[in-house]
């Protein structure tokens, strides 16, 4: 990575954010403004708009308006390929300083956020504009006179309500295939995270998108996004973020026009250990980093550990050893291991976490505390927590920061036991030499990912989606189409 062009672009000032409304830049309709700070350092980076239900609204019927007279959805199949690619080549051209640009506002190491961000956004965008001219209706196998056929069409507006940890490869898991399905968007980035989408929504223009068709509005969640949910010009929310938020957004749609709902929220992925895994060095290396990496602040992070007992101890030790050598700073350094907590709020609430677990007994085995304060910035050393019970809160709950609950097992029965054992069905791993445990382990265990012998990296070609309580709906691959095309039955008598 080149540090002379990271140290250009990091000391960059950033300019104020606007919304993207019709192809136009405009403030929040009462002229407000939000400050961005960033966690890196706690100063002030920039503003974007205070974004008000009507601007939300105001977003949401230049969609409506773009989707009904067909400005997108009815180009040749291959002219929105061609517009999608091309806003991919250009995400790419200026990946650094996107990923910069990202950094700054919600504190990913850079190492990360370059393949996880823009370029993940590209190749996510890409990967969805090269179906566009491969998805097929149907001939129903009917008996003869008659003709049944099953069209594709796209669902018509998209209100996406979008993260922190990673605004651009989630925005991307929503914007690509909604847009390659013809569907129209209004993007509501979180709080602390916008400007990297602003960004990428500018770029779209640039690539040809037809105005109308991407519109961003920022600002507050319990505003903007809520106005969106109860907007009758959007037909569909995709969501991803908290529990909480994903009942409200329900609620705003049993309350408003019936919009479909599909949620990716939480978890409290198990990642499980037997005795027999392949190589204990690696499943301890990739384990802290399946929960150290951008502080914990990802949906998919293994933050149960569960060891087989004959093992228990000297995996902890190795574990312990590699949460330790990782540099937790500045995430606009290459060397950075883990960069800052994206809020003082995420930061004091990953404390109360490891606070709590103090006094109930429980062994902190490393970490636990603030680092860097001097800094202004948020950052907190990657955390063990040792002799955990399944139904402490720290192995219940989702902490969203670098903090381990670590349980010991003696059966794959009670593996399977304290694993399923939350309200979460997300993510799960299994280390393991037997490929008949394996492949039970993945039958029983409820989520929506189980790797094995691994933790993350699944890439577009595999959806990623909840059971229970982690949400409904899938990300990625080709299945995420069905979230953004409605499929209608021609039925014909010969
Ligand atoms: P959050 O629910 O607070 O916010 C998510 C988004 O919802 C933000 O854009 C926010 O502005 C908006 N929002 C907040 N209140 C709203 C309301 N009343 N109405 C409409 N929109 C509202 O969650 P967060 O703290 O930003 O994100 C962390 C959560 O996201 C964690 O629980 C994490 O597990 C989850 N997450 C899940 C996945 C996944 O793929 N399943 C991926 C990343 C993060």
């Amino acid at each position: 990575m080149n540090t002379a062009e990271l140290t250009r672009l990091r000391s960059q000032p950033v300019k104020a954010g606007s919304h993207i409304i019709d192809g136009e830049l405009r403030a929040a309709s009462h002229g407000k403004v939000m400050d961005i700070v960033s966690p890196i350092d706690g100063t002030l980076l920039t503003t974007v708009p205070r974004g008000t239900a009507d601007d939300a609204n105001a977003a949401a019927a230049a969609a409506r308006k773009a989707f009904d007279d067909g400005r997108w959805s009815g180009l040749a199949p291959a002219a929105r390929k061609k517009i999608l690619l091309k806003w991919a080549d250009l995400i790419e051209a200026n990946a650094m300083e996107i990923a910069v640009l990202g950094v700054r506002d919600n504190g990913t190491e850079i190492g990360m956020a370059l393949k996880a961000e823009p370029l993940s956004a590209a190749g996510t965008i890409r990967y969805y504009a090269e179906a566009i001219d491969k998805i097929y209706g149907e001939i129903a196998p009917t008996a003869p006179g008659n003709l049944g056929l099953v069209h594709k069409e796209p669902v018509g507006v998209v209100g996406a309500i979008v993260p922190w940890n990673f605004p651009l490869m989630i925005g991307a898991w929503k914007l690509g295939p909604a847009l390659a399905a013809g569907c129209t968007v209004v993007l509501k980035p979180a709080e602390t995270a916008s400007l990297s989408l602003l960004r990428i929504a500018e770029l779209a223009l640039e690539a040809g998108l037809p105005k109308g068709v991407l519109n961003v509005v920022t600002g507050e969640g319990a505003i903007v996004g809520a106005a969106l949910a109860e907007a009758a010009d959007v037909d569909v929310i995709v969501f991803t973020g908290s529990g909480t938020t994903g009942r409200r957004l329900l609620q705003a749609s049993a309350k408003s026009n019936l919009k479909r709902v599909y949620l990716e929220l939480g978890g409290k992925s198990p990642n499980i250990v037997f005795a027999d895994a392949p190589d204990i060095d690696e499943a301890a290396k990739v384990s802290a980093q399946g929960i150290f990496r951008n502080s914990g602040q990802v949906c998919i992070a293994g933050s149960r550990l569960l060891v087989e007992r004959s093992i228990h101890d000297a995996f902890v030790e190795k574990l312990v050893a590699t949460a330790k050598s990782m540099k937790v700073g500045d995430p606009l350094d290459p060397s950075t291991g883990a960069g800052a907590v994206n809020s003082l709020g995420q930061l004091e609430q990953n404390l109360q976490f490891v606070e709590e677990a103090r006094l109930a007994g429980r062994t902190i085995a490393t970490g636990g505390k603030r680092i860097l304060a001097e800094s202004g910035g948020y950052y907190m050393e990657p955390t063990v927590v040792a002799g955990v019970e399944p139904s402490d809160r720290v192995a219940q709950e989702e902490v969203f920061g670098p903090v381990l609950a670590v349980l010991p097992f003696d059966t794959e029965d009670e593996a399977i036991e304290i694993a399923n054992g939350t309200n979460f069905g997300l993510a799960a791993a299994v280390w393991t030499q037997n490929l008949s445990r394996a492949h039970r382990m993945v039958k029983r265990i409820k989520a929506g990912v189980v790797h094995v012998n691994t933790y993350g990296g699944a890439d577009s070609t595999v959806p990623l989606g909840g059971v229970k309580q982690s949400g409904n709906g899938h990300d990625k691959s080709l299945h995420a189409f069905d979230k953004y095309l409605d499929l209608k039955t021609a039925w014909i008598k010969l």
